[in-house]
């Protein structure tokens, strides 16, 4: 029903798929991530050289035991670059763990900011590939296992119709479905897969919605900043990320591709 409303309103808004581009050069988040594992590389060794002198004195082995420790973190980092390269190159991912993850989101993610800030690479850049490795990884390391009921949708407020009077981001079904944005297909689009749709008034209620949902995954719409914050701030749990159209510019009448949500979908559930 909601669908027949959308076709026929004849005021429909399609949205711009000019808007943004979807696919980001590689070529940037590849050097800033090599950069970063050989500078956290390298940071590392100094670590072990500088108090080596040092430690010998206490006892000989010291510095070995050290050593040791240095050239593990060291391989860990190296391994970490590598495998995180060949998923942003090749689209696929040689280990299923979280752990390669979370080294790319809690700690090659901030270091290749403060790099790209200092080689002007603009953080938009940064952050648009970081969001499809992102999704890459999630989809390698934990795709197709989860239940519809344990999924979550995030929308943000901002893709509402400016001048739609009715209060969505309480309970969306206050929804009519009257075809002047997105909301009314998102909303079919979760009742047939039976998954939990809310439109958020910014992150913090977004965080909150997450703390009191406990979702096993979610999969959030947003602008590329507030997407990248929330796949940090939300790590461990999986978030798939979509990042929204704006014809009219940030936070007024942004869109989605539906396709883009029903893809992720069908990748994630069981
Ligand atoms: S949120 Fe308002 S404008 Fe958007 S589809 Fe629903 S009723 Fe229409």
């Amino acid at each position: 029903m909601a669908e027949e409303k959308a076709e026929n309103n004849a005021e429909r808004w399609e949205g711009s798929p000019e808007s943004i581009s979807y696919k980001p050069g590689k070529g940037a988040f590849l050097a800033l991530l090599a950069a970063s594992g050989l500078g956290l590389a390298l940071i590392a060794f100094s670590l072990w050289v500088i108090p080596t002198i040092g430690l010998g004195n206490i006892h000989p082995w010291l510095p070995y035991v050290l050593g040791g420790l240095v050239l593990l973190v060291i391989s860990f980092l190296l391994i970490g670059t590598l495998f995180i390269g060949i998923a942003a190159l090749q689209g696929r991912f040689l280990v299923k763990s979280t752990m390669f993850r979370g080294l790319l989101v809690k700690l090659f993610l901030p270091v290749m900011f403060m790099a790209g800030g200092i080689m002007r690479i603009p953080r938009i850049k940064i952050e648009r590939a970081f969001i499809e490795i992102n999704n890459r990884m999630v989809r390698a390391s934990c795709g197709k296992r989860f239940k519809p009921e344990k999924l979550l949708i995030l929308m943000p407020h901002c893709i509402q119709f400016d001048n739609c009077k009715i209060k969505v981001t309480r309970n969306v079904r206050n929804c009519a479905a009257c075809g002047k944005c997105e909301i009314g297909e998102l909303l079919s689009l979760a009742d047939e897969f039976g998954i939990n749709l809310f439109i958020s008034t910014g992150g913090t209620v977004a965080r909150r919605k997450v703390y009191e949902e406990r979702p096993d995954a979610v999969i959030a719409v947003a602008c590329e900043r507030d997407l990248t914050s929330g796949v940090q701030d939300a790590y461990p749990l999986p978030v798939w990320a979509i990042i929204n159209k704006r014809p009219h510019g940030y936070c007024m009448e942004t869109g989605v591709a539906i396709s883009e949500i029903r893809q992720a979908i069908r990748e994630m559930i069981t």
